[in-house]
């Protein structure tokens, strides 16, 4: 399943993040909170009645030293080719602006469903004001008060019945997706051209939609079907906006959106950093399968321990990717690199694991022997049954006495058992308490 995009555009403190936060709503977890993709987010996934959409702030999208009707112009280019609805915001208290009237045509030109939003209509007095709105030539203005989260309902409404009727997922099911990320110069473009190198076949490169027309889609000679997502958003960097970090981060994220594995890159050369970590803290939350790949390794004088002791590096910045292989390659010398096919199909099977209800059990039972469950204020947690209910990720239900009594830790020691007894290198797995009626 492709979940359908929607973007918000409009010129600056009309109150993008504001309703883009309203609609995302907070669901922070530790993991987000460390690896920092919540903070200042201009991507994240929502929902609407039912449906589910992923979400852009164009706003969030700065272009330095550029004028602010041109950034402007260039965020709605965004909107026009990563959405299939956009909002175009404005707001009342100012009216029609210079930059409302120059972005409403290139918006309705692009042939895109677009909402006009009409934000900061605080009161009803206010909200009689939006009817200047129809001269952007847009349809109807929405009036809308993020502050006081009015109206956007309505807009919600009206952009959902825009969601395309067929979202399918554009590849075969066995067809094996996936994604490079990692900062600018780790080497991606590289791996990719070694990965599918010589001997490898070119499936297809053209196809039906634009998403597909982006990836390569290659067939190793076992003849295990691969697709690298977005390979083409990894090497073009033609428009001024590509070159801009956010920019990259936000193909990044879709990328690994529509990925079953993901490929984590690490420069050797120039080791860790901060902005490593949001990236791939993203795949983990979406629960995409994940290789930490460190590349450039012919850069690094080697001595005894070298590989070990930046193995325990990543491992100490990356703990929460502690089921994640890591896999030490040269894009430039091509050693080891031979191994990333295999690995990322393994990881793609662990993800697809289904492990029986009984002997899931069993497992629990063994588990739950050598370290009873918690008590909390006398009470003690029970486990009465463990039920795989999905995979990529695999996910369990646990049905318990009380779900508040499952802590933090005892799930952890109950994924590590899993992960001792179930080959899920790669994956993250999901463990829900729940309630036995
Ligand atoms: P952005 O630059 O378009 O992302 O705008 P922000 O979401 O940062 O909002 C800009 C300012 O407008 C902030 O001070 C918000 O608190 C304020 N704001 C947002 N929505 C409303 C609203 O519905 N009514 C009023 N009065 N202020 C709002
Ligand atoms: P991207 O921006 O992540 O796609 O990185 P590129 O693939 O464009 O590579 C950036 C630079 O690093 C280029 O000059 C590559 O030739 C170089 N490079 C890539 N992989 C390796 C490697 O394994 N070893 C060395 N020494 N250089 C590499």
């Amino acid at each position: 399943m492709v979940k359908p995009t929607v973007a918000i555009v409009g010129r600056p403190n009309v109150g993008k993040s504001t309703i883009f936060n309203r609609v995302v709503g907070e669901r922070i977890s530790i993991v987000e909170d460390t690896s920092g993709v919540t903070r200042d987010r201009i991507y994240a996934d929502a929902e609407w009645l039912g449906k589910e959409f992923a979400l852009i702030d164009t706003g969030g999208i700065t272009l330095e030293d550029e004028p602010l009707n041109v950034e402007i112009r260039q965020q709605a280019q965004i909107a026009i080719e990563e959405a299939d609805v956009i909002i175009m915001m404005t707001s009342v208290r100012e009216g029609v602006t210079y930059e409302d009237q120059q972005v409403a045509p290139i918006l309705f030109k692009s042939g895109k469903p677009v909402i006009l939003a009409v934000n900061k209509a605080d009161n009803p007095e206010l909200r009689s004001d939006v009817y200047e709105f129809y001269s952007l030539g847009l349809g109807d203005p929405y009036p809308i008060s993020g502050s006081h989260g009015l109206g956007l309902g309505d807009v919600l409404d009206e952009v959902i019945k825009h969601f395309p009727e067929d979202s399918e997922s554009d590849y075969d099911e066995s067809t094996i997706k996936f994604s490079v990320i990692g900062r600018p110069n780790v080497g991606k473009s590289s791996l990719v051209n070694a990965i599918i190198g010589e001997e490898r076949v070119i499936v297809s490169n053209i196809a039906g939609t634009t998403r597909e027309a982006v990836d390569t889609h290659f067939q190793t000679q076992e003849g295990r079907d691969f697709v690298v997502i977005d390979t083409a958003g990894m090497r073009k960097k033609g428009k001024v906006y590509e070159s801009t970090e956010k920019y990259s981060v936000l193909r990044a994220l879709r990328a690994v959106d529509r990925s079953d594995v993901v490929l984590c890159v690490i420069n050797a050369e120039e080791g860790i950093r901060e902005q490593d970590k949001r990236v791939f803290g993203y795949a983990h939350e979406a629960g995409k399968g994940i290789i930490l790949v460190v590349n450039k390794w012919d850069t690094i004088e080697k001595e005894t321990n070298t590989l070990k002791e930046f193995e325990l590096d990543v491992r100490d910045n990356f703990q929460y990717l502690s089921y994640a292989p890591i896999v030490f390659v040269s894009a430039l010398t091509k050693k080891r690199l031979h191994l990333l096919p295999e690995r990322i199909e393994e990881v793609f099977m662990n993800r697809n694991l289904r492990i029986q209800s009984s002997i899931l059990n069993d497992v629990v039972m063994d588990a739950v022997a050598t370290n009873p469950t918690p008590t909390d204020k006398g009470r003690r947690l029970k486990i009465y049954y463990t039920t795989q209910v999905s995979v990529s990720p695999p996910t369990f239900v646990i049905f318990v006495n009380d779900p508040d009594l499952l802590h933090f830790s005892y799930a952890r020691f109950l994924e590590n058992r899993f992960r001792d007894t179930f080959n899920f290198s790669g994956t993250p797995i999901r463990i829900i308490p729940r309630k036995r009626k």
